[in-house]
């Protein structure tokens, strides 16, 4: 079962080819086998999955109508609410935090019968891009449990790489759906921002989240949107706009797609990521495409850009956190003073700490105009550039990261940490949507991926280019360690 994609598991279960319980009890009986070694779940929903699993079963045997997703298995990054459940955002201060409601995406989830299956580990509210800023463990990668899957979501992206999960969410901010993706050699997507609800989401930088799916290939990816991708009055950035079609007429060729490579801002790019780039252009050729060079030399700025406005953005939406209504108040506190300070001081990590700083001093009083206020004329430079680009190509290519997974602990400076990014965030910055793609190995057996962006609202076309590589590349993507039953 564990080869099978999301699309397959809904039709059997449909067909009465397999049983929701059966699906549910295979993929509960394989987290508990391997997660041991992978850590990618902080909370395994085993009862509340099984329930479902039951519901579903009853269902079709009482012919009673079931959701598009009915009997899918699918694990929620932490900081997506579920109604009940412990939603600890990889973070101490929110160890005991039971969520009151549900986030959208949840809801929709639940209306088409979705089994929730858990809630997996990712970086501390989200920043980070190695998941070992989790508070309570790394996660491993897959093809080589001594690195790292990649963040922040890098819980849901190792859950589904490792097929102890079909299909997951994530958030994305400035890379943390398309990085881990890339690093755990699966497909995943940022969509256009406003394209998903962000109501539930527990928020990091509200001007660049985004909810996106993680998946085996890209048609699970399709069907998550088809779920996902509504309208929500909840979430006021949330477009007013019916839902699409992402699973028809995928395409197999790119027969008159441009395809826009930013050579310049890429130049530097090193080895066997280079290599891989020029492949996947090769592929792109012969599927069609055509080939034209644009300039986006302007990206070299949009790390700077990035960490000024996220990190303000974040600085504000943490300080709801006081000890007062969220999560664990210090035992320490003797004033109301020290209630802010002490659970402050003792419930955030190192580096949420030093986010709230730096984004509190960004828009401090004299320096506001010198950073804040410059960091989003960039933003605007940047958008400019990208609306240019598209105005000569129907969508851009460049790799989703410089490297491919690197060890635990490798890297400890947070400015190296940050510069992993570099491909990532401007896709956030503009609220185009992304998507990763696996598009090969390096020598040591490690995957890498290609990004693919494309204009606002283009989700669904950017899902139909995405489908032809896939389709022409064909890649082995199980990795050894979980290629087996356990
Ligand atoms: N790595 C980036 C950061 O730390 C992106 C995180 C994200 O997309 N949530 O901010």
């Amino acid at each position: 079962m564990y080869k099978l994609s999301a699309l397959e598991i809904h039709h059997l279960f449909i067909n009465k080819k397999l049983s929701a319980k059966e699906i549910a009890a295979y993929f509960l009986k394989r987290i508990k086998a391997t997660d041991k070694d992978l850590k990618a779940f902080l909370h395994v929903l085993e009862e509340k999955a099984l329930k479902k699993a039951a519901i579903l079963d009853k269902k079709l045997a009482e012919n009673k109508p079931l959701g598009k997703f009915a009997s899918v298995p699918i694990a929620i990054k932490d900081n997506i609410n579920i109604k009940g459940e412990i939603s600890t955002c990889g973070s101490k201060f929110l160890s005991n935090f039971k969520a009151p409601f549900d986030a959208t995406v949840i809801r929709l989830l639940e209306e088409e019968d979705a089994i929730l299956i858990g809630k997996t580990n990712q970086d501390e509210f989200a920043m980070g891009s190695s998941t070992e800023n989790s508070a309570f463990f790394p996660t491993s990668n897959p093809w080589a449990l001594d690195c790292v899957p990649g963040g922040s979501s890098g819980g849901s992206a190792a859950a589904v790489a490792s097929r102890i999960c079909p299909v997951a969410l994530g958030s994305d901010t400035g890379g943390s759906v398309r990085q881990p993706a890339s690093l755990c050699g699966i497909v995943g997507l940022k969509p256009t921002y406003g394209r998903v609800s962000r109501y539930g989401l527990v928020a990091y930088a509200s001007s660049l989240d985004q909810i996106g799916p993680f998946g085996h290939n890209i048609k699970d990816v399709a069907f998550t949107m088809e779920v996902i991708a509504k309208h929500c009055e909840k979430d006021s950035t949330s477009l007013k706009l019916p839902p699409e079609t992402f699973l028809d007429n995928l395409p197999h060729n790119l027969k008159g797609v441009q395809i826009g490579i930013p050579t310049s801002f890429l130049k530097d790019l090193k080895g066997e990521v280079a290599k891989n780039l020029q492949s996947s252009i090769e592929v792109f050729k012969s599927l069609g495409a055509e080939i034209i060079e644009i300039n986006l030399d302007i990206l070299k700025y949009s790390i700077a850009t990035y960490y000024i406005l996220a990190t303000a953005e974040a600085s504000t939406n943490l300080a709801r956190f006081d000890g007062i209504r969220y999560g664990t108040r210090s035992k320490k506190a003797k004033t109301l003073d020290e209630v802010f300070d002490l659970s402050r001081d003792e419930g955030f990590g190192a580096e949420v700490k030093r986010r709230i700083m730096l984004g509190t001093f960004v828009l401090s009083a004299g320096f506001q105009d010198a950073y804040y206020k410059k960091a989003q004329k960039v933003r605007t430079l940047i958008i400019n550039s990208f609306e240019k680009a598209f105005s000569k190509c129907d969508f851009i290519l460049m790799p989703s990261t410089t490297t491919a997974a690197f060890k635990k602990g490798e890297i400890q400076d947070p400015i190296t940490m940050y510069l992993q990014d570099i491909f990532t965030v401007s896709v956030n910055l503009a609220g185009i949507p992304a998507i990763s793609v696996p598009s090969g190995f390096t020598q040591d057996k490690k995957p890498l991926g290609m990004q693919l962006l494309a204009p606002v609202l283009h989700d669904v076309n950017l899902m139909k280019y995405a489908y032809a590589f896939e389709q022409a590349i064909k890649l082995d993507k199980i990795p050894p360690l979980f290629d087996k039953e356990f």
